[in-house]
């Protein structure tokens, strides 16, 4: 049996429920494979809706990366607006933003109803320029506006009384951001399903699917299910079972760290309650945590094995942008996969008949998991058919064996272009616009 990693939010977590395995055959208008933040919210609103549903989780409730991630809830994709109104025109992108603030609405007002309600005060997000904006955010800024987007800039000065560190320069604002424990939301999007009616299994990966007359049957180690509709959401830990899926993402590592409950320490660094981001292509973001910590999270890999000094590594990260926090213990660090499409969008529609797929949510999966986990839940139970705004962003190949390969490159190569423009802060004395117009992402 599958438990936890070790993270700061399986640590934390209020409800230690275990639930079965599916042992024998069983019946249902839809089958979800995967239990994350995807899976859960198509199980839930496909319950909401009066439809029964079963869900079929490999290991544990939220153990992949949804369970493990920065707990930034922020508007947005895993790619900014431009690069995505090239790909799908400018009416679809615009859309596809609201859809996006959209799902950041969706989990808070889930959170409200689950008794875990988002402090107002804690809601925001800073994006901090690793080098001189000299206009750029301004014009970032309003170019946000027309979508909608709310933002405020800030001075070098404001920037640095929250954030005490000499590395940043101006900062931008986006004000509907939050941070929450991951985990225990998915925990309690688990309990909901089953409050409603619909069957949540753990322990019970997806080993094969078929076709019996107009169902789709689904095997596991010790049980079979059937239905008339199957959706998978395996995100980064896709495997063999669904080759279609597999061939058309990159599992791609990155990392996150907690430290110890030290408030008195952090307040000489780190002083906002907001969720925080640099502007660097391969980023840093972080946040301090109610109960004291600060929970710190950057690069990414596509290597799959952890590095043995993973703590270390991020922990120098932090100290390079704050050396007072020097003293600070870190508890715990670790890992998480993410799927990414070549596109960076998500992959969200319609295998065939009664098959449906909503993965690939990249770094910033919090609000597109909810925005998409409702269209998809929306099309099984009123034949809606705003799914297919995704459609622009298909299943395209992931490269095979070269795909990880030109994806480390890439990073490498965005690391570079970070520690070039850095390097020359003070020589340069014009700001660059920033990367894309994107609100914030976690990497
Ligand atoms: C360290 C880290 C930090 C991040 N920080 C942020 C952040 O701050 N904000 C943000 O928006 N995003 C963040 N992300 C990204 C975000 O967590 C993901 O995009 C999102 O959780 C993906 O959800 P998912 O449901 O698609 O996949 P997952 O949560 O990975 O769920 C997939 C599930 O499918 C299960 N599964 C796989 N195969 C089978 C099978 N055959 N049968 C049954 N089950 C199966 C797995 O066990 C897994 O539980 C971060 C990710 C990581 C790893």
């Amino acid at each position: 049996m599958s438990d936890y990693i070790d993270c700061h939010y399986a640590r934390t977590r209020a409800d230690q429920t275990q639930r079965p395995f599916l042992d024998g055959t069983i019946a249902t208008g839809t089958a979800v494979i995967g239990g994350g933040l995807a899976g859960l919210t198509i199980a839930l609103e496909l319950a909401r809706a009066g439809h029964s549903v079963v869900l079929l989780e490999g290991r544990r409730i939220g153990w992949g990366a949804s369970g493990r991630n920065g707990g930034f809830c922020a508007p947005g994709y895993a790619v900014g607006y431009d690069r995505i109104a090239q790909m799908a025109g400018e009416e679809t992108a615009r859309e596809l933003m609201g859809l996006s603030q959209d799902g950041v609405e969706y989990v808070a007002n889930n959170l409200a109803a689950f008794g875990m309600k988002v402090d107002p005060k804690r809601r925001g997000h800073i994006s901090a320029r690793r080098i001189p904006a000299r206009g750029a955010l301004e014009r970032y800024r309003d170019k946000m506006a027309t979508l909608s987007f709310n933002m405020r800039v800030q001075s070098v000065e404001e920037t640095r009384a929250q954030l005490k560190s000499p590395l940043y320069f101006e900062s931008i604002v986006e004000p509907t951001t939050f941070a929450m424990q991951p985990l225990d939301y998915a925990l309690a999007m688990a309990r909901e399903i089953e409050r409603r009616g619909g069957k949540v299994f753990e322990n019970s990966p997806a080993l094969s699917t078929g076709r019996f007359g107009t169902s789709h049957l689904v095997a596991t180690p010790r049980g079979r299910v059937s239905a008339h509709h199957l959706v998978i959401c395996t995100g980064g830990y896709t495997g063999r079972f669904m080759p279609a899926l597999r061939r058309a993402m990159l599992p791609i590592a990155t990392y996150a760290m907690a430290s110890e409950c030290n408030p008195a320490l952090l307040d000489a660094a780190i002083a906002t309650s907001l969720c925080i981001s640099d502007d660097r292509r391969a980023g840093d973001y972080y946040r301090r945590t109610s109960d004291g910590r600060v929970i710190w999270g950057g690069r990414i890999t596509a290597r799959t094995r952890d590095p043995a000094d993973l703590a270390e590594l991020l922990r120098r990260d932090m100290i390079e942008v704050y050396p007072q926090l020097v003293g600070l213990t870190i508890e715990c660090a670790w890992s998480g996969l993410m799927a990414y499409a070549r596109h960076y969008m998500p992959q969200v529609g319609r295998l065939g008949e009664g098959v449906w797929y909503c993965t690939a949510f990249g770094g910033h999966g919090l609000n597109t998991t909810a925005a998409t986990g409702c269209l998809i839940a929306a099309a099984i139970a009123e034949g809606d058919d705003r799914y297919r705004l995704f459609a622009p962003f298909g299943l395209t190949w992931n490269g095979g064996p070269l795909g990880p390969v030109a994806a480390q490159l890439t990073y490498w190569k965005l690391q570079l272009q970070d520690w070039w423009a850095e390097r020359n802060v003070d020589q340069k004395k014009v700001g660059t616009a920033p990367k894309d117009v994107q609100p914030s992402s976690t990497t």
